[in-house]
């Protein structure tokens, strides 16, 4: 680069110097430790995106995103624990004990694209901090912090956003839905997560483009779906999901008006996990969603089959129809049937069956499982009620209740 657009990219960022405070109680140690590295060897580097967004917002950030004008390789060669990875776009994972932070190199538009011999589009061609920005989706998105110097770079008045809760797309909404539909969930998820009302021109547009989505390679498709449900705003994100005829699209099983307070107690129940720090099954909520179907199925096949045979063709079934419109992964759909299968071992009164249930390694999602049904159907209340009180019993005081429901014949 020469010094005379050096200088004219500085001056330039001088202009969008914002004087927002951030908090550095928020900031990982280590991130910072990075950036104070690579501009010890002479390099520019920030914190970008959402880090800086959440920390503005009031939230704590999950993960730290770097951007630097270093190349994949001077970061690799700086940082002994680190690894270049992807093809497409190629970031540097540095990695320090459980922490890995993304160190990525500003980027140049996607005009700059060059087709690879492959097929692949080589989108690797790097950029000035500001051609970065323009290239990141939405204005609370494209801040750029600098720990050491304590420098925050707004180029699009993010911060300003951020005050007046807007979410606004970089760029024509259109270009930017075409170039990358998964923005279309970006903005559904950072609309629910902070509190952002999508505008009607937004929404338009989203109605508009929400096709695009089958174009979307699935395993990025089914994470960026998933993260709208585990990642603590999952009430919300639903009613998104339902609004752009989303869940219509793939997940139909939650429409069914029935199941619509099962769902939402489900989606209240993640949400409040999330917010306690606690652990997330994927697969918990994903049977949540599909239950219906699963419950309909079983209850028609129950009349002519054993319950458990009936139930193990309804969760077929059900699986079958899932998979036809958006396929669950397999280290869901398992986790999922197990939750199902066992709903019908709660009822069983046999004290050996009651003990090998208890010891299931899935026995803690399935009760849960039973628990939520018993919300909404008032038949399950016994089975649960005796299950909640079991479960805390000492081993007399189960034994006991053990001989006291075989005669007792719970239904
Ligand atoms: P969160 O980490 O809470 O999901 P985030 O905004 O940090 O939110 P990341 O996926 O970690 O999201 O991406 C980091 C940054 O990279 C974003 O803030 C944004 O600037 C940019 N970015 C990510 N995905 C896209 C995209 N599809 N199009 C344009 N910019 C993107
Ligand atoms: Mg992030």
């Amino acid at each position: 680069m020469s010094t005379n657009l050096l200088s004219i990219i500085k001056k330039k960022i001088s202009t969008f110097l914002s004087h927002e405070k951030i908090d550095h109680k928020l900031i990982s140690v280590f991130a910072i430790e990075i950036i104070k590295t690579l501009k010890n060897n002479k390099f520019d580097a920030y914190i970008v995106g959402g880090a800086i967004r959440d920390i503005l917002t009031g939230l704590k950030p999950k993960d730290f995103d770097i951007a630097t004008n270093a190349t994949p390789e001077e970061v690799r060669a700086i940082f002994k624990k680190s690894r270049i990875i992807g093809r497409r776009f190629q970031i540097v994972h540095v990695i320090k004990n459980y922490e890995t932070i993304e160190v990525s190199t500003f980027r140049s538009p996607p005009q700059n694209r060059v087709k690879m011999a492959n097929g692949i589009f080589k989108d690797n061609e790097f950029g000035s901090i500001n051609e970065d920005a323009a290239r990141r989706d939405f204005t609370c998105n494209a801040l750029y912090y600098d720990p050491i110097d304590n420098k925050l770079i707004d180029f699009y008045d993010g911060t300003l956003a951020i005050k007046k809760k807007q979410l606004t797309l970089i760029g024509d909404p259109k270009i930017r839905f075409v170039e990358d539909p998964i923005r279309i969930l970006r903005a559904i998820r950072f609309s629910a997560k902070l509190d952002m009302p999508l505008n009607a021109s937004l929404s338009d547009q989203i109605n508009k483009s929400v096709d695009l989505l089958g174009t979307v390679p699935y395993s990025r498709l089914f994470d960026e779906i998933m993260k709208l449900f585990l990642t603590g705003h999952a009430v919300e994100s639903m009613r998104l999901f339902k609004e752009f005829q989303l869940a219509k699209h793939y997940f139909p099983s939650v429409l069914n008006p029935q199941y619509i307070d099962f769902i939402n107690q489900g989606l209240i129940n993640t949400d409040f996990r999330i917010l306690n720090n606690k652990s997330i099954n994927p697969g918990f909520l994903l049977a949540i969603f599909l239950w219906s179907d699963v419950k309909i199925a079983w209850d028609k096949n129950i009349t002519n089959h054993h319950p458990s045979i009936a139930l193990n063709e309804a969760i077929e079934s059900t699986m079958h129809k899932q998979s036809k419109l958006f396929l669950i992964q397999k280290r869901f759909s398992i986790t999922m049937s197990e939750i199902w299968r066992l709903q019908p071992r709660f009822d069983n009164l046999n004290p050996k069956r009651i003990y090998r249930l208890s010891g299931h390694p899935r026995f803690r999602a399935a009760y849960d499982f039973l628990l939520l049904r018993s919300l909404h159907d008032k038949s399950l209340n016994t089975s649960a009620a005796w299950w909640t009180n079991f479960m805390s019993a000492d081993e007399n005081t189960k034994s006991e209740m053990i001989q006291q429901r075989n005669t007792k014949k719970y239904a």
